[in-house]
């Protein structure tokens, strides 16, 4: 398959996967790749098993010595360069995880090529101011240096921005990695292995291998040649890969699922805080770790609440997701609509109101539903509690302060939060009693200097990704003591 840009093109072949700088095709039919909006196979990959483990392990530490000790300045200097491949062919990139995913291409654009550029630029500056050799006040020098080869496991909802938030501080680091990207969505993941070799990243710094995760994950997983596992995905899947990593004694970085709160205190603005929380929740389709899927308000408003966001779902495009005035694309795969239909089903037998939503009859192809909101569901219902991935928004009365922070915190999850108020102080004493790794005061998005840490509390997960905080995952400590270097230690 050719993408071609204006100035240059990317070329993934098909069936192959990109070792030691190179794309090897791999034998047999391969795995097609579906445009869930069409429901058509627009490409085909590798679908690799346990027969490639040893090869891509092999060139990852083949190449991490000479990597790992590179200066830091020239590792920030291929970060920048990657960043800038990424930039002159952000237009096919967009396309590609678009029909991949079914986001539509203006969120694409936004999420899956600007923000990653931004994490790459972002990741370079601090690359290049990190502390890696110091002086504590014992005077002994505290070296920090890459951990070594990174097994990273990534899921299909973000594709671009989930690889990239973990090679920029992997390879910045001065580590080498081994990518599986989810099975669904691996275009987007060979395509950045083209970049990496476009921004001349050394062969076997960045390696991406495609199949499934139950057979080549697996065998990736168990082969025991990796330092550290950076993982995102579900909670049953994070959880075998904690246990393995754990008994081979390797870090292990988790990123899972989440089910958070927005918390409208009573003083907030119900109209706006309803009208982004629903949009926030939205995005992707509801497809997105931490979506305020929970919109936590007083009693007293849970029915005016629940008719602002049943006006807000309403308002949404669904369509074709290249069309610029899609709003909300197909989900990315029949299964995951499946699942977002038994939940809504669920709900109504558990004894909640459907508001809007739920309707998947509209479309004769693509995995569409239309956006949902529930109302009146019981605490302890699953539509309360459990994970849904898709756009669905469930409505919850609270009765005072104590009690809204409670049903905030009444979760297994502590991913995501979101804060509403009109007093900037209240907000901030309740976002300090909220357990989970991002509070958002008031609707923010994520910054445009996207540096702060995100992840989780409790079984969201283990270990924070972006910024300083997501570099540390990838580096050993060393105190080296009665240091006779001590001279250049700053
Ligand atoms: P998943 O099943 O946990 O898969 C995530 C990644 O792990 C994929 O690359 C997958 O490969 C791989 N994998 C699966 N089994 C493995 C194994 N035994 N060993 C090693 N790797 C393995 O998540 P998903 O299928 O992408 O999504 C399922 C659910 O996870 C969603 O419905 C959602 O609840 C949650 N999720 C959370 C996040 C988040 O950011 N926190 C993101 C996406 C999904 P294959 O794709 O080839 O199976
Ligand atoms: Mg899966």
């Amino acid at each position: 398959m050719t993408l071609q840009d204006a100035a240059t093109r990317v070329v993934i072949p098909e069936r192959s996967i990109f070792i030691d700088g190179r794309f090897v095709e791999i034998a047999g039919a391969g795995t097609p790749v579906i445009n869930p909006a069409t429901e058509q196979e627009f490409a085909r990959v590798a679908n690799a098993g346990p027969e490639v483990v040893e090869d891509a392990m092999a060139a990852a530490r083949r190449a991490f010595p000479t990597w790992s000790t590179t200066s830091p300045a020239d590792r920030a200097d291929a970060l920048d360069r990657l960043a800038d491949a990424l930039d002159r062919h952000g237009n096919e990139l967009a396309i590609v995880a678009t029909s991949e995913i079914g986001t539509p291409i203006r969120d694409a654009r936004a999420g899956q090529v600007d923000l990653p550029i931004r994490v790459l630029r972002s990741t370079a500056d601090i690359v290049r101011h990190y502390g890696w050799d110091v002086r504590d006040a014992a005077g002994s020098s505290i070296v920090r240096e890459a951990t070594g080869v990174v097994l990273a496991i990534t899921p299909w909802n973000f594709p671009v921005h989930q690889i990239i938030t973990k090679l920029a501080p992997a390879i910045g680091a001065g580590c080498t990695v081994v990518l599986k990207p989810a099975e669904i969505t691996p275009l987007t993941a060979l395509f950045i292995a083209a970049l990496c070799a476009e921004a001349g990243i050394p062969p076997g710094v960045v390696n991406v291998v495609t199949g499934k995760g139950s057979v080549l994950g697996e065998a990736l997983l168990q082969s025991g040649a990796y330092d550290v596992v950076s993982f995102t995905g579900s909670l049953p899947i994070g959880r075998h890969i904690g246990a393995v990593a754990g008994d081979a004694i390797v870090r292990a970085t988790l990123e899972l699922g989440g089910k958070s709160p927005a918390l409208v205190l009573d003083d907030a603005d119900l109209e706006s805080a309803v009208t982004t929380t629903v949009r926030n929740c939205f995005v992707n389709a509801g497809q997105k770790c931490n979506a305020p899927t929970r919109l936590l308000v007083p009693m007293t408003q849970v029915d005016e609440a629940a008719q602002i966001a049943g006006a807000v779902a309403d308002e949404y495009r669904l369509g074709d997701p290249l069309d610029e005035q899609t709003t909300m694309g197909p989900m990315v795969s029949g299964d995951q609509r499946d699942i977002v239909s038994d939940f809504l089903q669920g709900a109504v037998h558990d004894g909640a109101r459907l508001v809007t939503g739920g309707d998947r009859s509209r479309f004769e192809r693509g995995y569409f539903i239309t956006p949902a909101i529930v109302s009146g569901a019981p605490r302890d219902s699953r539509i309360a509690v459990e994970e849904v991935f898709g756009p669905v928004l469930t409505v919850l009365g609270y009765s005072g302060e104590d009690d809204g922070v409670n049903l905030a915190n009444d979760t297994e999850f502590g991913l995501s939060s979101e804060v509403w108020s009109a007093d900037p102080g209240r907000a901030a004493s309740i976002a300090r009693r909220i357990r989970a790794g991002q509070v958002r005061v008031n609707g923010v998005r994520t910054p445009h200097l996207p540096i702060s840490p995100f992840g989780g509390y409790k079984r969201s997960g283990l270990g924070r990704e972006l910024g300083e905080f997501g570099l540390d995952e990838f580096v050993e400590i060393k105190a080296i003591l009665g240091d006779p270097e001590l001279e250049g230690a700053t």
